[in-house]
């Protein structure tokens, strides 16, 4: 599977009203310690991300900007083989599309 990407015109990993549904810029889902962990908000700047140290957040995929905001990502790891996977979706400032990133690192 390696990295998917995608462009869209409506956010696919959260709601389309998601700048008005959520109060802060990053928040965790979370209420089960057994369930992936979401972050979504309002959107965050990528250094800022919680998932920061675990994640290489991207850039657009349609500008190509770097002017983009994290508004949802998660992380997580396989319990029994230890693959790595994440996936992540970006607004983009200048061009308003939405970047979404899929990884499996079961290659
Ligand atoms: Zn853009």
């Amino acid at each position: 599977m390696g990295l998917e990407m995608y462009v869209t015109e409506t956010p696919t990993f959260t709601t389309p009203d998601y700048r008005t549904r959520y109060v802060t810029p990053c928040v965790s889902d979370r209420k089960d310690p057994m369930d992936f962990e979401w972050y979504r908000g309002t959107g965050i700047d990528p250094q800022r991300h919680p998932l920061a140290p675990v994640i290489r957040f991207g850039a657009c995929q349609n500008c190509e900007s770097a002017n983009v905001l994290v508004i949802a990502a998660q992380h997580n790891v396989h319990r029994m083989s230890g693959d790595v996977y994440y996936d992540y979706e970006l607004s983009c400032n200048d061009c308003n599309r939405f970047t979404r990133v899929s990884f499996a690192g079961n290659d």
